[in-house]
């Protein structure tokens, strides 16, 4: 038994633009053959999955294959609202937004990485509005973006990819998250800096490097470290400390030529906020946090923050 449809009517009976129906049909998920006219043939049981992938109520069976007048009757009438799996929108807060998605893939074009592994975020929007999170959070899509926004800021219907991104990262479980990030967070939670660099070995590399640019370059320079009352909180990366120490030196070097009145705080100096890669929003909080305490307690009325 046979269920014969058109392009556009299927489309409005699944909220789905009519070239997601095209492509449907062309990478084979709806297995439609051309019919008479303008109309496509698929099997009946193929439109049931369909439906029951989209948990909608099949239209009545025509029982009897191609009937025009029967159509003309369907194609007219309006369609009962969309009813998506339970799971559906739960990746999302606001209901709108992927229902608005208009598959034009915008985001697509603008994004910088589209296509390495496949990667397409129009295709993630569309797996999150049908309900397809297991695979989304499976996927290691989300996490090869690099959330600059440049798809949403592309986006004529202001669909909010960065947001759906963290959101699929953030339900994750937390031993599964790729590379170092959940660690480097943890470590910051616990010592102040994705490091794990010690205070004291920290305020060390600080004076040292003083000490140095005064003899080098900038004569009586002296690390401003916990100055209260300075403009200027700057925090620091903890890659440099680590690995590249000297390059600190290049701020310090053009804030002393500008005579710039800043300060290092010698506790959660740490201004890479890896709960933000991770989708850890309540870590991203407590991090943000402590700096706002640093501010407070140095009373300084600006932030430089390295990335
Ligand atoms: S640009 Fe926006 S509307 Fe177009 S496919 Fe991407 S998410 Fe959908
Ligand atoms: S935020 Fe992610 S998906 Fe969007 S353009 Fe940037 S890399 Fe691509």
């Amino acid at each position: 038994m046979n269920y014969e449809f058109r392009v556009n009517d299927l489309a409005k009976e699944f909220g789905v633009h009519r070239n997601t129906i095209r492509n449907w049909i062309k990478n084979g998920s709806v297995q439609a053959e051309p019919g008479p006219g303008r109309q496509y043939i698929m099997l009946w049981k193929d439109y049931q999955a369909l439906c029951e992938k989209f948990g909608r109520k099949p239209r009545p069976n025509p029982n009897q294959g191609y009937n025009p007048t029967e159509l003309q009757k369907i194609s007219t009438e309006t369609p009962p609202p969309l009813v998506l799996d339970s799971r559906t929108k739960t990746l999302y807060d606001n209901p709108q937004w992927a229902d608005v998605c208009l598959t034009c893939g915008t985001c697509a074009s603008a994004c910088p990485i589209a296509g390495v592994d496949g990667l397409d975020p129009r295709k993630i929007v569309r797996m999150a509005f049908l309900g397809l999170e297991d695979e989304l959070l499976a996927s290691e899509w989300p996490w090869k973006c690099t959330m600059c926004a440049k798809c949403e800021e592309a986006c004529p219907m202001d669909v909010e990819i960065v947001q759906l991104m963290r959101r699929i990262r953030s339900r994750r479980d937390r031993d599964k998250v790729p590379g170092p990030v959940h660690k480097g967070v943890v470590t910051c939670l616990e010592r102040g800096n994705n490091l794990g660099i010690p205070k004291d070995d920290f305020l060390y590399l600080l004076e040292e490097l003083g000490e140095e640019l005064a003899e080098e370059s900038c004569p009586g320079f002296v690390t401003p470290i916990d100055k209260h009352g300075a403009r200027l909180l700057v925090t620091v990366n903890s890659k440099e400390p680590f690995a590249e120490p000297d390059d600190m030196k290049w701020w310090w070097k053009i804030f002393h030529a500008a005579e710039e009145s800043w300060t290092i705080s010698s506790v959660n100096w740490e201004g890479v906020n890896w709960g933000l890669f991770s989708g850890d929003d309540a870590a991203m909080k407590t991090i943000v946090g402590r700096i706002v305490d640093n501010m407070r307690r140095l009373n300084c009325s600006a932030l430089l923050l390295p990335e």
